[in-house]
């Protein structure tokens, strides 16, 4: 019996088991499939390499520059300060899976196919080439992503996610992180070139049916679509959050922990994990956690929802957001606020004023 079975071993599980473990408790950290390649543009604040004691070696590229981009206009933002690093999230994954291990967890490469709740316990199957196997812990963590099977087995419903679309694509250089506007590109928020090995990361949100966006993304980046593997993956959109029911907390993706706007998850997912891990280490209330996770983010979560829904809708709202952004005093505020340095009070007003006086 173990304390805590955590299913998913991506940021958040990872990250949960070595806490977890490194405060002596009885984890066990189950993964599908150890290789596995999360589709994600691995881009996170240098800053969280300190904060979460990862090796800095695993950072693949650090950007400087982040560029917001339309046909016509195009703001860059100084970063150097804290500059965004680009991670390979097999590497990192891997990287982070060890240190857990490292810690005590004991780690284990099979797929969890159900789980129960029974009395006083919760109740993992896991299935490896047909052999059925069962564990039970005192809690379970639910660390597996945004196609959570245990959010579908124990609340029969799916994380709220929108779809993105992307490739690598080989030769098409860049040292920038370019976060494209545009309806034509994207749908309701931005299509994004990010450095990628010796190429760059390409994709855009579309809907299942939105090739025209992949297709206009393309052909604006003077890219042969052609020659390009496109595949579809999906991102938590985040809407209600979620947090502890009967014995199992939901972390990262599974949680819908996902930075509404920048569509950023792998800060928040290891955030999420350390968050959690103390609440359960210091055994205070468990509702501490959403409690806690509250207190740091939910008004920069909502701010940015809002932001989100205003500014991406059109292009006519994605103009105001440019020609807002190119005041200086903005720019630096959305800066600060981004980098979690401004008081989210202050900051939304300001941009609301000035949105609305660039409206009238
Ligand atoms: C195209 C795209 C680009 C992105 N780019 C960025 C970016 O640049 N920066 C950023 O911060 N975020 C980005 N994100 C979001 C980011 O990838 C996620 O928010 C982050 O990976 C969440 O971490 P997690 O540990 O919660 O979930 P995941 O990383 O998804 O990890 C879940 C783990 O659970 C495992 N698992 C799932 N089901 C089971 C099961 N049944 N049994 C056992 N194991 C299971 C999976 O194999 C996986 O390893 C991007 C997402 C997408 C789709």
């Amino acid at each position: 019996m173990y304390d805590i079975i955590i299913v998913g071993a991506g940021p958040a599980g990872a990250m949960a088991g070595k806490y977890l473990a490194e405060s002596d408790k009885k984890v066990l950290l189950i993964q599908k499939d150890f290789s596995f390649k999360k589709p994600c543009g691995g881009g996170l604040r240098v800053d969280a390499f300190d904060e979460f004691s990862i090796d800095k070696s695993l950072i693949r590229n650090l950007v400087d520059v982040i560029s917001m981009e339309t046909k016509k206009r195009k703001i860059e933002f100084d970063i150097s300060h804290i500059p965004l690093a680009i991670v390979d999230r097999v590497e990192f994954d891997k990287a982070l899976r060890q240190d857990a291990k490292d810690a005590g967890a004991e780690l284990v490469e099979t797929k969890v196919v159900d789980v129960e709740i029974l009395k006083d316990v919760v109740e993992v199957t896991t299935d490896s080439n047909k052999e059925k196997k069962k564990y039970r812990a005192k809690y379970l963590v639910a660390a597996d992503g945004v196609l959570s099977i245990v959010r579908k087995k124990l609340r029969a419903e799916s994380v709220p996610k929108k779809l993105t679309h992307y490739s690598d694509v080989s030769g098409l250089i860049t040292n920038k992180c370019h976060f494209y506007f545009g309806t034509e590109l994207t749908d309701r928020a931005y299509a994004w070139r990010f450095p990628y090995g010796s190429g760059s990361d390409v994709g855009t949100f579309a809907p299942i049916n939105g090739k025209k966006y992949i297709h206009n993304l393309f052909k604006f980046l003077d890219i042969s679509s052609k020659d390009e593997k496109v595949k579809g993956y999906n991102i938590p959109q985040w809407e209600k959050p979620l947090f502890y029911e009967n014995r199992v907390f939901y972390v990262g993706d599974a949680a819908g922990q996902v930075l509404p706007f920048t569509y950023e998850g792998i800060y928040y997912a290891m955030k999420s994990a350390k968050i959690l891990s103390e609440v359960i280490v210091e055994d205070v209330s468990f509702l501490e956690y959403e409690v806690r996770w509250k207190r740091l983010y939910l008004k920069k979560f909502r701010a940015l929802k809002h932001l989100q829904k205003i500014f991406l809708k059109s292009d006519l709202t994605i103009y105001i957001m440019m020609k807002t952004l190119e005041k200086p005093k903005v720019k630096n505020k959305v800066l600060l606020l981004w980098m979690d340095q401004y008081e989210m009070k202050i900051d939304l007003a300001f941009i609301f004023r000035t949105f609305k006086r660039m409206l009238t």
